[in-house]
């Protein structure tokens, strides 16, 4: 076993190294019934340690302050790699709550995008709700920054943490995400599928697209779909992928 300290060591020397690199899971559109985007999601795999799981190593990178952003960390960013996609399909990227409370977030983002040529239409930031940093005055202030540019912003993993309705109503968000711990419940006359049609019934009330994340059948594909889901995420329509094989999901989804 590592102790965390050996984990951030290790870490440290396999940024911007192809140790460290994103993987992309589609986000499928249930009106159009194709892809509209896909969320980058990032993997370390380590030569000690072997696969890490993002949940826990960029927590311990959060939790010495030293939250490097995506750029810093691969050799590949994802903006690059997006620019390269059909237009409108949409790159979503996982902000964490330290990097959300950065004054100069929105002029990063800026720069990324005129560096890439992905346009801020394209691109989507995902902030997640467990950490009540959102509350921060910097935080608004780089929502409305971000949406002033043209980014669109989306409240992830909704249900699980700090996030309560009033975020909908203090926050612009465009997509809410519903977490994978509902969508598993989801079966006719579950709680969890009730709570989830309040859910998505709620955020259509304030002009908010719901995503549902996790979705693992063709039941629960159905069932959501029934319900007014917007989109879906999940290994049912592909697991997150490597950049290379985006082509042929597209061509496979999207005819
Ligand atoms: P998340 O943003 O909620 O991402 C969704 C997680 O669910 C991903 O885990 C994904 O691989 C997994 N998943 C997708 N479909 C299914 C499914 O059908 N069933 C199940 N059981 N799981 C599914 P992953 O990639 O391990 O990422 C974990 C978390 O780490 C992410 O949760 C996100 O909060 C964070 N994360 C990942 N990449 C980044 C990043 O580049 N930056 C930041 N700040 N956080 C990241
Ligand atoms: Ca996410
Ligand atoms: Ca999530």
């Amino acid at each position: 076993m590592f102790n965390s300290s050996e984990v951030l060591i290790a870490l440290e020397k396999a940024l911007n190294t192809t140790q460290l690199y994103m993987v992309y899971q589609p986000i499928f559109n249930l009106r159009t019934q194709s892809i509209s985007g896909f969320e980058a999601l990032m993997r370390w795999n380590s030569p000690q340690m072997g696969m890490i799981s993002p949940d826990i190593f960029i927590t311990l990178l959060e939790n010495t302050g030293n939250m490097f952003s995506i750029e810093d960390m691969v050799t590949n960013p994802p903006w690059d790699v997006a620019a390269t996609w059909p237009d409108p399909i949409l790159l979503s990227v996982n902000i964490s709550a330290l990097e959300f409370s950065d004054p100069l977030l929105p002029q990063r983002v800026k720069q990324n995008l005129a560096a890439s040529g992905l346009p801020a239409h394209r691109c989507q930031i995902e902030v997640t709700e467990t950490s009540p940093l959102c509350d921060s005055q910097i935080a608004a202030k780089n929502m409305t920054e971000l949406k002033a540019m043209g980014v669109e912003l989306a409240l992830d993993d909704f249900g699980t943490g700090h996030a309560n309705l009033n975020y909908l109503l203090k926050y612009p968000f465009d997509t809410l995400k519903i977490d994978k711990e509902f969508v598993a419940g989801i079966e006719p006359d579950t709680k969890s599928t009730k709570i989830v049609e309040g859910i998505i019934s709620l955020a259509h009330n304030f002009g908010i697209e719901v995503l549902a994340e996790g979705v693992e059948t063709q039941s629960q594909l159905e069932r959501l779909t029934q319900i007014g889901c917007d989109k879906i995420q999940g290994f049912h329509i592909s697991p997150p992928v490597m950049a290379e094989d985006i082509p042929a999901l597209l061509l496979q989804h999207n005819r």
